[in-house]
């Protein structure tokens, strides 16, 4: 049985990124001669695009641009006809997500190999399967692989139990919390999770799975619970293996972990918007910013996979704001105020009062707490100085901008 879906997979890193850097330029070259919106995107630069440094100079396209781009109309992002897609779907609205014709679309195979999905292996899909992309979007990969699927979309829990007993259904497809639903419904009717059911693997998307969540649904049904990385505009872009230490970039495609105002590429190991272009012949989005925060992880993988690892996705674009030149994002503010059990919920306001950036962090704790620690942490962490306010109420935990620029 081989270790991994394609050879390429464990190449030197570099020789993987130089292959996957030529297949990049030919995807910017279709673009270039097929795409209306690319064109328009470049027709300033007059340049051509050959090395890495013409390609980060591409004005990255920002997720939120899709909708109005495609309001004018959907066919300017397309490199083919819409009448010669396969799916064309609508997820969620207003965004069409078109569907090519190759037998794996979506990249997902890669993905659903490393996390120990083998061919015969017998899969629940609790996926949507209309409008959505997801349920078809992921079957197509594990029919790549081999396996037999059951088609059963979300819902229905006590069906789904039946036929997942029934059958012995091996691998699961869905979203974690739903599988542990599944599993105390099952118990409330009397059924042994290990004994009854014959889960081996299950893949989690579409909600961030918590170690908690994990290791809780492992135990439960004595399975591998892997997640992946992707969006319903580009399909997979990066994934689990089975050692679960951040997800691999799959070789399908193009990922930069970049400044998320300017598009401009961070040095390695910094977090950033995730930027990707996937290599698609039909809907070649080029530096699309997907508006999630990650970075990546360069360290070796003991299973011999050699692409760096997403160390999960940190936060939204949305959620993150510039303060005296230096980006605060919320999954930071989280992380110190961890470090203080007696602290509820938190808010960080930021007022620029005559016109300079302050901050104030509000916290939900007892009166008499000392502060002082707090704003130290702070400061280490996130290199600002913060003022601090006790409240009794219950905040938002969200950074809360109320800076006025006129
Ligand atoms: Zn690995």
């Amino acid at each position: 049985m081989n270790k991994t879906f394609h050879d390429l997979e464990t190449i030197p890193w570099e020789e993987l990124r130089e292959k996957k850097f030529r297949t990049l330029l030919k995807t910017v070259n279709l673009a270039k001669h097929k795409v209306k919106e690319f064109q328009n995107r470049i027709s300033n630069l007059n340049i051509s695009i050959e090395t890495e440094q013409d390609f980060q100079n591409i004005p990255f396209l920002p997720k939120k641009k899709l909708i109005d781009i495609q309001e004018q109309h959907f066919s300017n992002l397309l490199a083919t006809e819409i009448g010669e897609l396969a799916h064309i779907y609508y997820s969620p609205g207003p965004l069409f997500d078109p569907e090519g014709n190759d037998p794996d679309y979506w990249g997902w195979a890669e993905a659903f190999y490393a996390m120990g999905f083998r061919p015969k292996d017998i899969v629940q899909m609790t996926f949507s399967y209309h409008l959505t992309p997801a349920g078809l979007m992921l079957e197509q990969p594990l029919r790549r692989i081999g396996c037999a699927i059951i088609p059963a979309g979300p819902g229905n829990t006590d069906i789904q139990i039946e036929i997942m007993t029934k059958l012995k259904v091996t691998g699961f497809v869905g979203m974690a919390s739903y599988l542990k639903t599944i599993g105390e419904k099952a118990l409330s009717k009397g059924l042994n999770l290990k004994n009854d059911f014959h889960l081996r693997v299950a893949f989690s998307a579409a909600e961030i799975l918590t170690n908690s969540l994990r290791k809780e649904v492992e135990n439960m049904f004595d399975i591998t619970l892997r997640q992946g990385y992707g969006t319903a505009d580009v399909g997979c872009i990066a994934y689990e293996c089975e050692h679960a230490n951040g997800m691999h970039l799959s070789t399908r495609c193009w990922v930069e972990i970049c400044e998320p105002n300017t598009g401009k590429p961070l040095p390695p190991g910094e977090i950033g918007e995730v930027v990707v272009t996937p290599f698609s012949s039909v809907y070649p989005l080029i530096r699309l910013g997907t508006g999630d925060l990650s970075k990546l992880d360069f360290s070796p993988c003991p299973c011999g996979r050699t692409s760096p690892r997403l160390v999960g996705i940190l936060g939204r674009t949305d959620n993150t704001v510039k303060v005296k030149g230096q980006f605060v994002y919320e999954h930071q503010v989280a992380e110190v105020i961890k470090a203080f059990p007696e602290i509820k919920s938190w808010e960080l306001l930021i007022t620029n009062p005559n016109k300079k950036d302050k901050l104030t962090l509000k916290i939900e704790t007892n009166t008499d707490f000392n502060s002082t620690h707090l704003v130290s942490l702070f400061k280490e962490k996130i290199k600002l100085l913060t003022g601090v306010e006790i409240h009794s109420k219950s905040l938002s935990s969200k950074i809360v901008d109320q800076r006025k620029w006129a």
